[in-house]
């Protein structure tokens, strides 16, 4: 134990330590999405985040920034995250791979296999209230066996975490149909939050 100092002190706070995450998967050559990648792209958003979302991997625009969601997708979750009643610098934004799969490809097994590690610490330190899973990616890692239509748009809670699956960013532009659905999703996630930060007193 320090001695003299204040409690606490020498302990590295969860923002300090979700830092260090982000330059561990900066300099990361775990799996061969490091050998493409421009940057790698460990997400963004406050520590004490009470919203983590958790997409599939960087795009092009992505890995250029190292930022995720800058891109069409990132629009489309701008929008939808006001549909919830949520401002971006308020939520914790990252992604199942770190790094861009060639070609916006869907990561493999493997990759994010290698890059779950990272994902367990974020929401470890984060310890968010609720972590929305957004489109089949992320659903898989967290709910395997769960569809995205019959699971969307409700909390679930399994290990620990309160889930909220949802259909990713990017399918809305893909299809039209989608626009209302995600809108409803995310409408009823900021009920979830309000409901859960009631309770919280
Ligand atoms: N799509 C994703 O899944 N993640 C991003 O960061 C951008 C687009």
């Amino acid at each position: 134990m320090s001695e003299g100092g204040p409690p606490g002190e020498g302990v590295p706070s969860a923002a300090g330590s979700l830092s260090l995450v982000s330059e561990e998967v900066r300099r990361c050559t775990r799996c061969p999405l490091s050998l493409t990648r421009t940057n790698g792209v460990p997400g963004e958003g406050p520590s004490d985040a009470a919203v983590v979302l958790i997409g599939e991997g960087p795009g092009r625009n992505e890995d250029l920034q190292g930022r995720p969601f800058v891109g069409a997708a990132g629009k489309q979750l701008d929008g939808l995250l006001k549909e919830a009643g949520l401002g971006r610098d308020e939520v914790y934004i990252t992604n199942v791979v770190k790094c861009r799969p060639p070609g916006n490809r869907r990561p493999t097994d493997a990759e994010a296999d290698s890059c779950h590690a990272y994902l367990e610490r974020q929401l470890e330190l984060i310890r968010p209230m609720v972590v929305v899973l957004m489109g089949d990616s992320a659903l898989k890692r967290f709910l395997p066996g769960e569809s995205l239509a019959s699971s969307h748009g409700r909390l679930i809670v399994q290990g620990g975490l309160a889930l909220f699956p949802t259909y990713h960013p990017a399918a809305m532009i893909y299809n039209r149909a989608l626009e209302k659905v995600s809108s409803d999703d995310f409408r009823a996630l900021g009920k979830v939050l309000s409901g859960l930060r009631a309770e919280q007193g």
